[in-house]
Formats: C-alpha cells, sequence, structure tokens
C-alpha cells in the first residue's frame, strides 16, 4: 500500500500504546450537567430553557442563532438547575445550562430512518443541523455549515479523516474498529449531502486493524482507503489534501474551492446514528491518558460531564499531576479547574506526570531554521515571531500568521525552545482585531 506523505511536520513521541488496544467503554451519566451553548465554532447557541424547566434526554436546550452556530441538547434527563456563566476548557465563563439528572434517561421521541441512506441530500442535512453535529476531530465547525458550500463549488471528493496523528489519542482508532459499518454509513451519507463522487478515507499508517476492517467493507460501497505517513499533522486538513489528492488549498482559502468536503471519521460515526436513530450529538469518544493517569482508556462519555469524573472513571492520578490537557499534547488546552465539563470537541483527556513537564526559558535564536523546514504550510515561524514581539502587525500579516494552522511544530522543534507559536497567536489576534476596527 502505498504511503502518502507531505512536507515538513514532526515526529513526536506518539504514545499511543497506553490506550490502543482499549475498547471503548460506557461511562455512567453523572448526577449533574453542565452543559455550555458555545462548544463550536461560531455564535453561542441561545437558551431555550430556564431554571425549573423539565427537561428530556436529547431535547434541545440551546438554539443555533446565526448561521454559523450550532445547537445544544440535554445529555440527561432531569431539571434546569441554572443557565449561568460556568468555567470551560478555553479558560473562560461561557453561558451553560446546569441540569439535575433524575437517573431515568427518559428521552425526547427521536424519528431516525430505518435505511438512512434513502435521505435525500436536504434531509441529510437538516438532519445533520438538528442534532448539533460539530466536527469531532477538535475543530469542532458546525457540519451543517460545511454540508453548505457556496454554490458555485461542485464537490467532488470526500475525504474522511482518520489519521489522528495527535500523540495520545486513540478514541478515532477505536470508533473505526469497533463502529466500521457506521463509520462507512456515515461516509455515504455525507458524500450524498454534498454530492461528491468520490470517497477517500486517510488513515495513519499506525492503525493497521483499522485499515484493515475499513477496507474489508470499503470495497463493496466503492470507497479508497489510504495510509498516511506517520507524521504530525497528518491531519490537518490541507495537508490531509495535499497528501491523499496532490491539491492545494489557496491562502485565506477553503476545500470546497477545490471540490473537496473533510470531514473527521468521528463525525461520519456521529452522521450515521442521528440519521438511523434521531440521536443528536449528546455523547462521544474521547481518550483518557497519560503517564500521570492509573488506567488510561478509551470511555464513550456525555456531554456536559465534569473532567474530574471521567478522570476518576480512568482510575485517577498517579500521584501530583505536573498537567492536565484538553485534547492532545500538541494542540490541547491546558486545564486549571476539573469541574469543567466535557464538551464535542474534546477528544482526549491527558494527564502528564511532573516529570514530562519541563519548564523552560526561551534562549536567543541560532538562527537554525529548523522552525522553518518543519512548518507544514511553508511559513517562516521565526519571522513572523519577531514581527509580533516588535507589534509589527502588518508584517507579520505579510509573512503569512493568518495561514499558520497552529499545529506547534514550530515550536517542538526550537532547540532555544522559543514560544513561536504562542507569538504567532497574539499576531493572529491582533490582525484579526484590527480588520474588525477597519469595517466597523
Ligand atoms: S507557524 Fe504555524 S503552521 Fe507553521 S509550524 Fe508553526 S504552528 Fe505550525
Ligand atoms: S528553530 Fe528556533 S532557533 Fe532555530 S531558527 Fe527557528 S526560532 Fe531560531
Amino acid at each position: 500500500m502505498k504511503i502518502r506523505n507531505f512536507r515538513g511536520g514532526v515526529h513526536p513521541e506518539y504514545n499511543k500504546h497506553f490506550t490502543s488496544d482499549k475498547p471503548i467503554k460506557v461511562l455512567p451519566a453523572p448526577k449533574q450537567v453542565v452543559i455550555p451553548l458555545t462548544q463550536h465554532t461560531g455564535a453561542a447557541a441561545e437558551p431555550t430553557v430556564a431554571k425549573g424547566d423539565a427537561v428530556l434526554l436529547g431535547q434541545e436546550i440551546g438554539k443555533a442563532s446565526h448561521a454559523v452556530s450550532a445547537s445544544v441538547h440535554s445529555s440527561v434527563s432531569g431539571t434546569v438547575v441554572a443557565v449561568e456563566p460556568r468555567p470551560a476548557i478555553n479558560g473562560r465563563s461561557v453561558l451553560s445550562v446546569v441540569i439535575d439528572n433524575d437517573g431515568r434517561d427518559a428521552a425526547e421521541s427521536m424519528s431516525g430512518h430505518h435505511d438512512p441512506i434513502q435521505l435525500s441530500a436536504e434531509e441529510i442535512k437538516s438532519r445533520v443541523e438538528a442534532a448539533g453535529i460539530v466536527g469531532l476531530g477538535g475543530a469542532a465547525f458546525p457540519t451543517s455549515v460545511k454540508l453548505n458550500p457556496p454554490e458555485d463549488y461542485k464537490i467532488e471528493y470526500l475525504l474522511l479523516n482518520g489519521s489522528e496523528c495527535e500523540p495520545y489519542l486513540t478514541a478515532d482508532q477505536r470508533i473505526m474498529e469497533e463502529h466500521t459499518e457506521d463509520v462507512i454509513l456515515g461516509a455515504k451519507l455525507l458524500a450524498k449531502a454534498v454530492g461528491a463522487d468520490k470517497i477517500v478515507i486517510a488513515v495513519e499508517a499506525n492503525k493497521p486493524e483499522a485499515i484493515k476492517k475499513l477496507q474489508a467493507l470499503a470495497g463493496s460501497h466503492q470507497i479508497e482507503v489510504v495510509a498516511l505517513a506517520i507524521k504530525y499533522p497528518a491531519g490537518g486538513e490541507k495537508q490531509l489534501i495535499k497528501a491523499v489528492l496532490g491539491r492545494e488549498v489557496p491562502s485565506h482559502g477553503l476545500p470546497s474551492q477545490i471540490g473537496v468536503l473533510v470531514q473527521n471519521v468521528q463525525t461520519a460515526w456521529a452522521t450515521a446514528v442521528a440519521c438511523r436513530t434521531g440521536k443528536p450529538l449528546i455523547e462521544r469518544v474521547l481518550t483518557v491518558s497519560g503517564d500521570g493517569i492509573k488506567e488510561p482508556s478509551n470511555f464513550l462519555v456525555r456531554v456536559g460531564t465534569p473532567f474530574k469524573d471521567v478522570i476518576e472513571a480512568a482510575g485517577g492520578f498517579v500521584g501530583e499531576p505536573g498537567k492536565v490537557i484538553a485534547g492532545g499534547p500538541m494542540m490541547g488546552l491546558a486545564q486549571f479547574d476539573l469541574d469543567v465539563p466535557v464538551v464535542k470537541g474534546v477528544s482526549g483527556i491527558l494527564v502528564l506526570s511532573n516529570k514530562m513537564v519541563k519548564q523552560y526559558e526561551p534562549l536567543p535564536c541560532i538562527k537554525c531554521a529548523r522552525c522553518v523546514d518543519v512548518c507544514p504550510v511553508y511559513l517562516m515561524p521565526v519571522r513572523i515571531e519577531l514581527y509580533a514581539m516588535n507589534g509589527m502587525w502588518d508584517h507579520a500579516e505579510d509573512y503569512g500568521a493568518m495561514d499558520c494552522i497552529e499545529c506547534g511544530c514550530c515550536t517542538y522543534i526550537c532547540p532555544s525552545k522559543r514560544e513561536l507559536l504562542d507569538w504567532i497567536r497574539v499576531a493572529k489576534t491582533e490582525i484579526v482585531e484590527a480588520q474588525r476596527r477597519q469595517t466597523s
């Protein structure tokens, strides 16, 4: 099997062995869930319930409020005890619906379709939208928006992303191995929704069992399964398209401009479930891993479950943790409050021991150009950092700061441990703010 590759990237320790052979376990629902109304890229959902309301499992509790937004649903049945700001994984307070679980899982009536592939493209799109599905690879972009590209763009390929290139994470791998049929069904539904004729599923070569299972089913559905080089960030949207299809997304452009829709394998699974059963996105599979956790595991977790409950289910900490991260070590977010809830975009909870968490003081740049060599979007991170540190936002923009996919490869490889990505993020924020000021 030919291995597809892309330019740049790095080879961090993958450490998938902690959980790659751990089947998905269902985590019982907690006594109380905290469900943020912003769990996605775009505008917050508008609350549709108030304190004191009784809610059912699967009931909409927040309605998409804007063209780029997603609805949210209750992951338990019970009583709303608050609609108020609560701490979230991004470190901010986010308006959230707090629900006391009555333990009955009394469900809203859900209407599925016994043979969802018979649904029309419009029906698939409206079910995806009603289910509040977002990209489950981490970005949490509303899927219904991606399924409605500008009319001028003809989508030729659905490219299903099963790379899971973040170290430690194995949730997507387990989904591909344990729910292969639904991943294939979801791929077909997503392709039908956008009129794509071709489906390719791309999986990093370190998941041979997933590749084998997908290939065994894909053949009868005219779906191609390809293997990707074991290299981070193989799952970056632009890197994936270049490696698999040889096409390049233009700077500031979208994959739809070159006829491609990229979706994550877990998103495909959620789409299949929503169309077949009518169940909205109220749970997801995530990996709990790292040398600081007693029993690394893959769990199916209800949205709104506190991190501390998930950590406890995985046996708790080994000694004093050095760092708890939502997501993987390359793009994840460090956490300081373990009451924050699991949301749709949380692909993992990583617990690293003190010995794994090293503190560095940045040293002067030695002009080795390693950051340039590894950048998968051909940027000069060292230059953008310099301009950002000096507040020269126009220059940072000229050097492509807005094209940075925030993969962190430059920071990872830098021998002087310079905070390249942190400064690039500052530059991006300032550039967007300047653009906003110009247009307002
Ligand atoms: S500049 Fe951005 S895209 Fe390039 S390596 Fe650094 S974080 Fe990744
Ligand atoms: S990798 Fe670090 S030391 Fe090397 S050029 Fe880039 S910023 Fe400088």
